[in-house]
């Protein structure tokens, strides 16, 4: 017979143990995709303005495995100036398994929640409801499985996503049904009605974008109150902050710009929308892991393996959670890991 605080502790050893499998097997898919990735892809050749300002003068910003990024004087903007061409990327993303691995192991998580029916909007999503000016349609741009899709759904008459992995949207359609609209094309193939949408989100989406003029058509597309809502890692995080170049943010081909207050306000300005909410969230992303590991050779924040410590790595990411749950502290310091904004077209 089990009593108390004894109750779930066979249920807690499984939980830790699926922790550890899904740790263990992301690291291995990380870090071979990295090795792969600077294997194969050659040098890089597609050279870059600021894209925000266009503006040609940089500042050196650090760093990272894949990229050397730079920081625009006039933006505050962490960017990657030197790119691997397009055509390059997308033969790259069809045909490499790392990161077909990836995608499973992300699709295995998000079905397990469903399942379990442990999947919950983040605040990222709930400020976007929160903040909604109208119910008639809002667009997902970059939507993956259609996760945030299906929390909207209630709130919108028609709802619609942009997805270019086949993958995504096939294991989005099986989960979350096949009502939702998702276009397999990107935004500028796209002939979508003007002056429609109450609402376009990026969620973790931006950061991999290398024209960012794409968001002259997203305030063409919105109605004259519609909003605009984007979640993104900052660089004004502490544990940005603290890992540079090795933080995992900059650490894979995708993330190829880093945003923060600075660079979202000049963002703002050229783009012609106004920042109504920016803040980060609560989440620290700094593990007693990093931290020791941190000047071990090959570092990488977050993907560090120190079997004796995880135990105590998890006991302390429980209790800092329900801490920082409480205070909301490092929302209130600009300081958690991703930035959420939401800007009003703004017509002047
Ligand atoms: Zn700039």
């Amino acid at each position: 017979m089990k009593y108390g605080i004894f109750v779930n502790h066979e249920k807690m050893i499984q939980r830790y143990k699926t922790y550890l499998k899904q740790l263990r097997r992301t690291i291995k898919a990380v870090k071979e995709l990295n090795i792969y990735t600077l294997d194969k892809l050659g040098s890089k050749t597609a050279v870059r303005t600021c894209p925000i300002c266009h503006g040609k003068p940089y500042d050196f910003g650090f760093l990272a495995p894949i990229y050397d990024f730079v920081k625009c004087p006039k933006c505050n903007f962490f960017y990657a100036r030197e790119l691997y061409d397009e055509d390059t990327l997308n033969q790259f993303y069809r045909d490499d398994i790392h990161n077909q691995e990836i995608q499973q192991i992300q699709y295995d998580i998000i079905k397990k929640e469903v399942e379990t029916h442990k999947l919950i909007p983040d605040s990222f999503i709930k400020r976007c409801i929160k903040n909604q000016t109208g119910t008639d349609k809002c667009l997902d741009i970059g939507c993956g499985f259609g996760v945030n899709l299906s929390f909207l759904k209630p709130h919108f008459k028609t709802i619609e996503g942009i997805e270019l992995d086949k993958f995504a949207i096939e294991k989005g359609r099986e989960m979350f049904g096949n009502d939702i609209k998702i276009y397999q094309k990107e935004l500028k193939c796209l002939k979508l009605k003007e002056n429609s949408y109450d609402l376009i989100l990026l969620n973790q989406v931006i950061e991999h974008i290398s024209d960012l003029d794409m968001f002259k058509t997203i305030h063409k597309l919105l109605k004259p109150k519609g909003i605009l809502c984007i979640a993104t890692p900052t660089s004004d995080s502490l544990s940005f902050r603290m890992f540079q170049g090795d933080w995992v943010h900059v650490h894979e081909l995708g993330h190829i710009q880093l945003f923060n207050d600075a660079s979202f306000k000049a963002f703002a300005k050229q783009f012609n929308f106004k920042i109504t909410h920016i803040q980060t969230n609560n989440w620290l992303d700094i593990q007693l892991n990093d931290v020791i590991c941190r000047k071990r050779k090959g570092f990488v924040h977050r993907f560090n393996d120190v079997p004796y410590i995880n135990p105590i790595n998890l006991g302390i990411s429980i209790i800092t959670k329900s801490i920082l749950n409480t205070t909301n502290l490092l929302s209130k310091l600009n300081n958690g890991c991703y930035v959420e904004v939401i800007m009003k077209k703004d017509d002047g």
